[in-house]
């Protein structure tokens, strides 16, 4: 599989606090990233809250403040850095990575029948040449993401919340994008309707050959859909892999705290409970050396004073934690 988006040492920083008192402060929300997103995966990003997932999402899409580092897409033949963009470079960008939110109660404009949200795309970017187009476009995608046609004429309001995401989805569809970033998009919904979500962005990734970037606080949510996962803490990837290996076989202390909390999958090994303890700390004031040694039973005046490196194996297993080879299983 081939490269669609690169992401090479990025660091994203937020500005807080006032200038009038000059107590401007930089906060790097999310440091020293790299990743590759190759066409057609289903890529899941995993983290506790506050870890930066949202944040990264946005920066694919230029709406975080980059301020080190790049996104390369190789959406078209020319690969492009994201950060640089502007004008029409950028519409057509983001005519080819859309992404779909959380909430599908806020994310509908309420006063919209379902027809005029999912159509706004296509008008907004002039991809319709009539209304006739525009309306056979609606009706072929609204039918790809399973709603009923008669539907079209009504207003949010009337719909559940699984709907509503299949109308929010739709809506991301319409206007042919190769990339969705998918921010928590099943974690309002109940369990059975997430599963029904999850079977459709699933379906709709094979039968389009479409990327997906997609974001839960919830591994068992990505462990159903996606092929590779990466985990995030504190603005940092801890770790990396293929899926399948990343269940069987996770190295950071961390990826197996989060598997240990996740009861209902199905696990060979026996995992600690309450690996991690405590709260995360603030994004404001990093620990020193690994991010995670104050949560991490594990951390020895290596892991206090010394980053640890991303270190990659050949089957594209990668993990950044001083002491992995070496800790129980
Ligand atoms: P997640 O999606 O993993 O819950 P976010 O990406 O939303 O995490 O947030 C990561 C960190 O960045 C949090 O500490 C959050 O408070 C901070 N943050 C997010 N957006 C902004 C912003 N616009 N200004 C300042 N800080 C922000
Ligand atoms: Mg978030």
């Amino acid at each position: 599989m081939s490269a669609l988006i690169d992401i090479d040492n990025l660091s994203v920083s937020y500005q807080i606090g006032s200038s009038l008192f000059g107590a401007r402060q930089k906060i790097e929300v999310l440091s020293d990233i790299s990743l590759q997103i190759k066409k057609g995966q289903f890529f899941g990003l995993v983290g506790e809250s506050g870890s930066g997932k949202s944040t990264l999402g946005k920066a694919l899409l230029q709406a975080a403040p980059i301020s080190g580092g790049r996104i390369t897409s190789h959406i078209t033949d020319t690969p492009l850095e994201v950060a640089s963009l502007k004008g029409q470079a950028l519409k057509d960008y983001r005519k080819s990575a859309q992404m779909i939110f959380q909430d599908p109660y806020s994310s509908l404009n309420p006063r919209m029948t379902i027809r005029d949200i999912i159509a706004e795309p296509l008008e907004v970017m002039g991809l319709a040449q009539s209304r006739e187009e525009t309306d056979q476009k609606v009706r072929e995608i609204a039918r790809q993401c399973r709603l009923n046609l008669e539907h079209l004429r009504r207003f949010p309001h009337a719909f559940s919340g699984g709907q509503r995401q299949r109308i929010a989805i739709a809506r991301a569809l319409v206007s042919e994008p190769e990339l969705i970033i998918a921010d928590e998009s099943v974690a309002a919904l109940d369990v059975s309707t997430q599963a029904d979500i999850l079977n459709l962005l699933k379906s709709i990734q094979s039968s389009k050959g479409l990327t997906f970037f997609f974001i839960s606080h919830d591994l068992s949510v990505v462990a159903h859909v996606c092929d590779v996962v990466a985990v995030m803490y504190l603005g940092q990837i801890v770790e990396i892999a293929p899926k399948k290996s990343l269940f069987a076989m996770p190295r950071h202390p961390y990826t197996k705290a989060l598997l240990a909390s996740v009861p209902s999958l199905d696990l060979d090994q026996k995992l600690e409970p309450n690996l991690i303890e405590g709260e995360i700390p603030s994004v404001a004031a990093p620990p020193e050396g690994c991010r995670i040694h104050t949560r991490c039973p594990h951390a020895t005046a290596l892991c206090i004073s010394t980053p640890p490196m991303m270190q990659q194996d050949e089957a594209g297993h990668s993990v950044a934690c001083h002491h992995w080879a070496t800790l129980p299983a």
